[in-house]
């Protein structure tokens, strides 16, 4: 039998054609809702009930951000302990919050590729599971839900806009496009000026690593898109697009005054996409964007980044 998933269903909602400088009504698709905020619970939700099935006793995951939170999540759902491995770098305010979730927190490191590589030798030597934030294929089957879901539900759309980091949301995506019969559908995949490694990689043909991120939507914030990513520019229609951070704030909250939720950047970008690029839009007639989330806001956050940038 299958394991019944441990991520909602999430609300669709339709916006009317006046919302965004492209005037088309949009497609919004909450994964914002979900129970760890951000659509991260698909994909890690599903790989660590396939660990536990397979006998895992502990999860191990290096990210202080939303994989993190899914990982915690989805340990206290399946009644194992989780570990998160941050470097020096995550704030105090990070690791109150994730261990807030019950999960261990370990700081080691002074940057991401330390304390994920002392993550994966600390799981393989206990024979736990080990997380990764984007890069693994159980991620993209459960990212790809999202899409099963909009289908199911019968609306009808015929492109997709999604953030990018490390791209296992956009791997999820096409993923779930392929699986209902809809590989023709292009994605606009989004990046903020500073983190765009995968729009370096689309314009020199091959996967570049970033010298350092410096856009203020760490959650994109991969410095090297996973090699199945930059693979599926050759197999799928997919364009890639960025914003400045500012326009991805200005997103936030525009958002977060028109439906009352507030998004990171790392959506924002998103959602800048139908203003900031609505010419690219017109000529779809029902765009998907999806509403990624993410805990990494609050109102002084917006606050803050609205004096900064606007
Ligand atoms: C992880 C994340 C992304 C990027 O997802 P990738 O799979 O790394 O491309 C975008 N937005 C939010 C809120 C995230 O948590």
């Amino acid at each position: 039998m299958p394991l019944s998933p441990l991520h909602i269903e999430t609300p669709l909602l339709r916006t009317s054609a006046d919302y965004s400088k492209s005037g088309l009504p949009l497609w919004l698709k909450l994964d914002a809702l979900q129970p760890s905020g951000s659509f991260k619970l698909r994909g890690v939700g599903l790989l660590c009930q396939h660990e536990v099935a397979k006998g895992a006793k502990e999860i191990f995951c290096a990210s202080g951000g939303n994989a993190g939170i899914a990982a915690a999540v989805a340990g206290k759902a399946l009644g194992v302990p989780v570990t998160i491995v941050v470097p020096e770098t995550t704030s105090a305010e990070v690791r109150t919050r994730i261990a807030a979730t019950g999960a261990k927190v370990m700081v080691h490191g002074s940057v991401f590729d330390e304390a994920n590589a002392h993550a994966v030798a600390l799981a393989a030597e206990r024979k736990a599971a080990y997380v990764h934030p984007y890069d693994h294929p159980l991620l993209w089957e459960g990212h790809a839900t999202l899409i099963d879901e909009v289908v199911k539900s019968g609306a009808e759309f015929d492109c997709v806009v999604t953030s990018v980091g490390g791209g296992g949301l956009l791997a999820g995506i096409v993923e779930g496009l392929r699986r209902n019969g809809l590989s023709d559908v292009p994605v606009i995949a989004v990046e903020t000026e500073g983190a765009a490694s995968f729009h370096a990689a689309a314009l020199a043909g091959e996967r570049v690593t970033l010298p350092a991120i410096t856009s203020i939507a760490n959650s994109l914030g991969a410095r090297q898109v996973a090699q199945h990513v930059f693979d599926l520019l050759e197999t799928h229609p997919i364009e890639s697009v960025t914003v400045t951070d500012a326009e991805a704030v200005a997103a936030c909250l525009k958002f977060a005054d028109a439906q009352r939720i507030l998004v990171e950047p790392a959506c924002g970008a998103a959602l800048a996409v139908t203003d900031v690029h609505a010419d690219r839009l017109s000529r779809f007639k029902a765009p998907l964007i999806e509403v990624c989330g993410g805990i990494g806001v609050s109102l002084a956050a917006l606050e803050a980044w609205r004096a900064r940038f606007l």
